[in-house]
Parts: C-alpha cells; sequence; structure tokens
C-alpha cells in the first residue's frame, strides 16, 4: 500500500452518515488512541456539516468518559449536501488550516468515504475511514459498527411478537432494516426461525410464499413469521400482507415495523470490541504514514482497504443460507 511521508500532530474526528451504535466506543478509541500518541484530538460536529461550518472542539480523555455504553453518537452526525461540491470542501479545507488540523479519521458508511475520498485527494489532507453502518454492507470487512446491536435489537423484538403470535395462531409480517443489504433480515430471521426470510439480494417470489402457506395451513402449522427487508423487492411488508390476504382471505394477519428502535440502544459487546479496536487502528493507521484507507476487520485480522474501494456488498448473499432458512423452519 502507498505510503505518504507526512508527519501529523493535529487530528480531526467526525461522525457521518447514518448513526450507529457503537461510533461513540470508536471515537472514544480514537481519542484516546491520539493522545496517548501524544497527538491532538478534535471533535468535528454533525459530519462533515461542523467541518464546512467550523464546529470544532478539542477533546481530552475526560471528553470520552462514560460514552462507551452509550448509542447514538456524542459528535452527532449529518448528511451534508455542501460537501458534495468542491467549494463546500474547499470551506471545510480552510476551517482545517486555520485550527492545524492536518488529518482526519471518518467513521461513517461509504458515502462518507467517498465524500473522504475526493476531500484527501483535493487537499491532501490524509483520510481514515471506520466502518460505522447497522447494514453492514461495506466490502472488505466482516464487522461493521452497529450491526450486532441492530441484529440483537430486531431478535428481541420478534422474539416478543412472536408470543404473541402463537398465542393467536398468526402470520406475522416483521420488516427490519435494510435497503439495499438483507443482513438485518437474514440473521434475525435465522435466530427467530423464521419461515421466510425476503431480502433485496433475491427477487421475491410472492406466488411460492402463498402456496407455502397454503399448504402450512393444511398441515394445521398456523404461526408462521415472515421476516422482509425494507429494500425487498416486492414492496415491503405491507404489500407482502396485502397480497396474501387476497389470496388467503381468512388468514389472520398482522404487520409490525420495527425501525428506528434498531438504531438505538446500547451497543452490544462485539459492537464495542470492533469499535475500540478499528478506533485505535485507524489512529495507528496515521502514525505510520498508511494514508486514505478504512479500517476493516477480515477472518479476525486487521485489514486496510483503500477508501476510494468503500463500496456497497451487492447480492452477497449465498444460496445456503436461505437453503437453511427452509429446511430449519419446516
Ligand atoms: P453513509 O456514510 O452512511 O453511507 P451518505 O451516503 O448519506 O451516508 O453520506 C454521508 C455524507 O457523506 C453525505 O451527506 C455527504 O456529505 C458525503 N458524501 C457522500 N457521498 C459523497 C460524494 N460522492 N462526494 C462528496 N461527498 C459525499
Amino acid at each position: 500500500m502507498k505510503k505518504i511521508e507526512k508527519k501529523v500532530s493535529r487530528i480531526g474526528v467526525l461522525t457521518s452518515g447514518g448513526d450507529a451504535p457503537g461510533m461513540n466506543a470508536a471515537i472514544r478509541a480514537v481519542v484516546r488512541t491520539g493522545i496517548y500518541n501524544e497527538l491532538e484530538v478534535h471533535g468535528i460536529m454533525r459530519g462533515y456539516q461542523g467541518l464546512i461550518e467550523d464546529d470544532i472542539m478539542k477533546l481530552e480523555s475526560r471528553s470520552v468518559a462514560n460514552i462507551i455504553q452509550r448509542g447514538g453518537t456524542i459528535l452527532k452526525t449529518a448528511r451534508c449536501k455542501e460537501f458534495y461540491d468542491y467549494e463546500g470542501r474547499k470551506k471545510g479545507y480552510e476551517n482545517l488550516k486555520k485550527r492545524g488540523i492536518d488529518a482526519m479519521i471518518i467513521i461513517g458508511g461509504d458515502g462518507s468515504f467517498r465524500g473522504a475520498v475526493k476531500f484527501s485527494q483535493e487537499f491532501n489532507i490524509p483520510c481514515i475511514g471506520i466502518a460505522g453502518t447497522i447494514d453492514k454492507d461495506i466490502y472488505g470487512t466482516d464487522f461493521t459498527i452497529g450491526f450486532d446491536t441492530a441484529v440483537n435489537t430486531a431478535v428481541e423484538a420478534i422474539d416478543k411478537i412472536r408470543d404473541t403470535m402463537d398465542a393467536h395462531d398468526r402470520i406475522f409480517v416483521i420488516e427490519v432494516m435494510g435497503r439495499d443489504a438483507g443482513y438485518i433480515a437474514l440473521h434475525s430471521g435465522i435466530a427467530t426461525g423464521a419461515e421466510n426470510i425476503l431480502i433485496p439480494e433475491r427477487k421475491t417470489d410472492i406466488d411460492a410464499l402463498v402456496t407455502g402457506l397454503q399448504e402450512t395451513k393444511k398441515r394445521k402449522k398456523l404461526v408462521n413469521l415472515i421476516v422482509v427487508a425494507e429494500g425487498e423487492n416486492f414492496g415491503g411488508a405491507d404489500e407482502v400482507q396485502r397480497k396474501i390476504l387476497k389470496e388467503i382471505p381468512t388468514a389472520e394477519i398482522r404487520v409490525c415495523i420495527l425501525g428506528h428502535i434498531q438504531r438505538g440502544g446500547s451497543p452490544s459487546c462485539l459492537d464495542r470490541l470492533i469499535a475500540s479496536r478499528m478506533g485505535y487502528h485507524s489512529v495507528e493507521c496515521l502514525i505510520e504514514g498508511r494514508y486514505n484507507v478504512f479500517v476493516g476487520i477480515m477472518n479476525n485480522k486487521m485489514h486496510y482497504i483503500p477508501l476510494e474501494n468503500a463500496v456497497k456488498t451487492k447480492g452477497k448473499i449465498g444460496d445456503e443460507w436461505l437453503k437453511i432458512v427452509k429446511i430449519l423452519a419446516s
């Protein structure tokens, strides 16, 4: 990997794009590893918006006390339109220059990394990315911060729904997050014994689903759990319910959309661990001159992937997963 010689002494850290539980643990790791290595660390509020508006403050070790267990992000996050334009990014650069900040750590998703690539190329500011997204859909890493917590929140909620569903012999269609990726649906669905899991990576065969429900009804299997990712291609949980009712008018069917509860809450142990490791290694990257990469973990080893290669993993869910769903729910 290309190494650029440029010693950094004052770094900025921000969280950008969709929030994910565990971002605070990553901020804490960046701040404390930076200070340990005698770097000054500055927190940039509301992602690239705060960079452009010069909403930046120096962080001390104590500034990040008691946050490892908290969801959300103390630096707040935002989507920033101005940063898509060169003029916006230039304003951001001028603020960094004024404050003597010579490198940045960006905690966010692939969109935030794309912004960082442009910024680093235009203004020669080394940037390091930390993958924070509940969707786990970034190529080059087995883990992203927030996924484990989100999926456990979904499992807890679905378990509760299953109790009431079982008491009434109902079909439940539960929609979980995942606009482009079905990992939350797949993992939470398998872990809760779902009969059907509908994900964006596969074309939904709604007729097969309805036929399956009719057959299970004959076999007196009256409880049916269908977990749907929000980006599923038939039209989401409401459409699936409508279609089932059209074909089986007597079906007792309810829809539940889990929504934003999946983004919140105290991060799981795993998310705190990977956030701490990634935060620590992101600072190490800057010290070693390993610039413009994002920090990933593969096969339990740190991986450094060029920021410009940060893309969403698409269609990467193997057929075996769905075979397991079918066999185990029969
Ligand atoms: P995520 O990082 O979670 O994927 P977004 O895709 O919304 O979220 O990106 C977060 C922010 O990163 C955007 O609001 C914008 O400020 C910046 N960004 C994303 N893509 C680009 C791009 N191609 N050029 C410049 N900035 C970008």
